[in-house]
């Protein structure tokens, strides 16, 4: 069996947010898709950890906010790397509540679902939640989608030359050892840098401010691993 087989399955990019009575938290998942058009119904399998899988079960509804293609890291990791246990992650991004009640972020979102669970499926780690479509709509009419793929390679710094992200490489830097977060798995190439926290191309791992963190995770240098 050549697991490498589901590399080849596309995903987009989404945050599943729902609510449990007063507190809202949200997740990124890349595995929400519809499954009928009449009536109209969409999917979700969500991480039984999670504590949006928690809120799901708890109110019974949740939404999709579909990020677009240029959607900074930080705000991927914060939605995906922080546990909504330690922080509430809506406290600092913009939000509306929709007809559910559950919140639709807006920061990055370019259209949205909300869905009243009206099935759900055990598999094990996760949960598939199916549901019925209550309101849905379009925030941004000019702007791609983030595809899962697009995020796996800016994420691992192999941003292709059409990328926002991509910079011209520099020309012979000596010591431009990538480096690995071993919390996200976000890797420092020093000849892509950090734009996003003001870190130029040809900044070596080892010259990085002492306060700089995980643009994904908000691990610290220490976290990173020397690759190869
Ligand atoms: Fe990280």
């Amino acid at each position: 069996m050549d697991k490498t087989a589901f590399y080849k399955l596309s995903y987009g990019l989404y945050v599943i947010s729902s609510r449990k009575d007063d507190h809202f938290n949200g997740q990124i998942c890349n595995t929400a898709f519809q499954v009928t058009s009449e009536p109209p119904t969409v999917a979700v399998s969500i991480n039984k950890q999670n504590l949006t899988h928690e809120y799901i079960q708890a109110c019974g509804k949740f939404n999709v906010s579909i990020i677009s293609k240029s959607t900074p890291m930080p705000f991927i990791g914060h939605f995906g790397f922080k546990c909504g246990r330690d922080i509430n992650k809506f406290e600092t991004v913009n939000f509306k509540l929709g007809e559910t009640g559950v919140p639709i972020v807006l920061d990055n979102t370019i259209a949205y679902i909300e869905a009243d669970v009206i099935n759900q499926m055990d598999c094990g780690s996760h949960t598939i939640f199916v549901g019925q479509v209550r309101d849905c709509g379009i925030l941004s009419d000019n702007e791609e989608p983030m595809t899962y793929a697009y995020y796996q390679e800016v994420k691992r710094g192999k941003a292709p030359k059409t990328a926002p992200t991509y910079q011209e490489a520099p020309k012979k830097a000596e010591q431009m050892d990538k480096h690995t977060c071993s919390v996200c798995g976000y890797t420092y190439d020093p000849e892509i840098g950090d734009p996003e926290s003001g870190i130029k191309p040809g900044t070596k791992f080892e010259d990085l401010p002492a306060d700089w963190t995980c643009p994904v995770c908000g691990a610290d240098k220490s976290k990173f691993e020397k690759e190869g």
